[in-house]
């Protein structure tokens, strides 16, 4: 039977959510391209995470960083020594495995069944990706493509601080693409060598009371946003990380996994990186990035509160978590404020202007209102409204005759498949009471 990964990767590719990367060519192992409605999709993912973390706050401000940087910055973090998996090589095939994913080293092993696996010692691999930057051969120089996004806002720790009015306790929120040369990339966009991060930086006084309070209230938030976006409750958890595990920087790492059909998985880390990042920071740029508390004048390095969530992993857990079947029929149960379309709009028929006209007129003045609605008069309504459930629309309008004598239409919903008859004037506050 073919599992739900299987199921979600066919509809992406058949209802353009996400495509292999570089298709036509043969692909590019461990990138994907969001095709119209998986970009819509994380728009709306990006948006609702930056309007939680940013703009409903008033200590949290946002950047957006190169992703080429100097690359000291790298030797800094640590990256260029310790940003490792270890790799182990198949004796027999040479296929090159992580070491500490026990589920690939089985399914290996188990593909090999006759023969009798042996593995190579296990090596440090770095992952960081390397790019030639400049245009005089022989003189261009190595640079990495940043592995997380995280060291853009730390180097911007000051210029922040220069240019706004923040005081510690303050964050610095980014939305960015990350890279690393993963070694066995897979389960769809789980594991790419290309991905999207969304992270704060929260800098604290160096003090392991607040640092401990602060952590508890940003893994109740961080949890608390995921769980408001409908990821189902007992498929969600936190998991802190063993002492082995944790980044090189970590004082404290716990992750948010939801229940996959590949298994618990990791979807955002909430680290205490200690004054690891300014400590560093300044000692590499020679720039001084301690913090003067104007009010006791103590100067200080901030510690710093890390929340770190992949936009493609949220992305693929939300399809996991919405995709229902129910019979013959394929439903997405996305929250509204991520589905592609809020709404979308038909005329009973294609064939009869007056119906055409007015649901036309419906579908411009809702996108006039700044609500993304899809139109669609093709075939039978009964089609129409699978083809929306299977693409996570949450409502349905539809113009009949009756709409040509009392300005009235069906609104049908998703969820329940009811329909209700109202006024076309009560259409907006409708949509806009699920939608936004
Ligand atoms: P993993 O253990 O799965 O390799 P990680 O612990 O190295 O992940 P972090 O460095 O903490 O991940 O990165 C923060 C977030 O970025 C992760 O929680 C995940 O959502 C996302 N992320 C990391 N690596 C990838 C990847 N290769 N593909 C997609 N998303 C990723």
């Amino acid at each position: 039977m073919e599992n739900k990964l299987d199921k979600i990767v066919s509809l992406c590719k058949r209802r353009g959510f996400i495509f292999p990367g570089s298709e036509i060519y043969g692909g590019l192992r461990g990138t994907w391209d969001y095709g119209p409605l998986g970009s819509e999709l994380k728009h709306n993912l990006k948006d609702a995470w930056w309007e939680f973390m940013v703009r409903q706050r008033d200590n949290i401000v946002g950047v957006q960083a190169a992703i080429m940087m100097n690359p000291k910055v790298w030797e800094a973090s640590g990256h260029t020594e310790s940003f490792t998996d270890p790799l182990v090589e198949c004796k027999i095939c040479h296929s090159r495995i992580r070491a500490d994913q026990e589920e690939e080293i089985k399914a290996h092993e188990q593909a090999h069944k006759n023969e009798k696996v042996e593995w190579t010692e296990p090596k440090r691999f770095n992952l960081l990706v390397e790019a030639k930057l400049g245009v005089v051969e022989g003189e261009k120089s190595t640079i990495y493509l940043r592995g997380e996004i995280t060291q853009g806002v730390h180097v911007n720790f000051k210029n922040v601080l220069d240019s706004t009015r923040v005081k510690v306790p303050f964050g610095i929120a980014q939305i960015g693409k990350a890279f690393r040369n993963e070694i066995t990339p897979g389960n769809f966009t789980y594991r790419s060598r290309e991905f999207e991060q969304m992270e704060l930086q929260y800098y604290i006084p160096p003090d392991e009371k607040v640092s401990d309070e602060t952590f508890e209230y940003w893994k109740k938030e961080r949890m608390n946003w995921y769980l408001g976006l409908g990821l189902k409750k007992d498929k969600t958890r936190f998991r802190q990380h063993e002492k082995d595990e944790r980044a090189h920087y970590a004082r404290d790492a716990w992750d948010i996994e939801y229940e996959t059909p590949f298994g618990w998985k990791e979807c955002e880390g909430i680290h205490n990186r200690g004054d690891w990042d300014l400590r560093r920071h300044s000692e590499f740029s020679g720039t001084d990035l301690s913090y003067l508390d104007q009010e006791t004048r103590e100067r200080y390095t901030p510690w710093v509160i890390e929340t770190s969530g992949g936009v493609d992993r949220a992305l693929l857990f939300f399809l996991l978590n919405a995709y229902e079947e129910d019979g013959d029929r394929v439903v997405l149960k996305l929250h509204p404020k991520l589905a592609p379309y809020k709404a979308a709009v038909f005329p009973l028929v294609a064939n009869k202007p007056e119906l055409v006209e007015q649901a036309r007129r419906i579908f411009k003045d809702l996108k006039f209102k700044g609500l993304n609605v899809a139109w669609d008069d093709r075939g039978n309504i009964g089609k129409r409204y699978y083809s929306q459930d299977e693409i996570g629309t949450p409502n349905c309008v539809t113009v009949d005759y009756q709409t040509l004598e009392d300005e009235t239409v069906t609104i049908r919903d998703r969820d329940t498949t009811k329909q209700e008859r109202v006024k076309i004037e009560e259409i907006p506050q409708i949509l806009a009471k699920t939608a936004i």
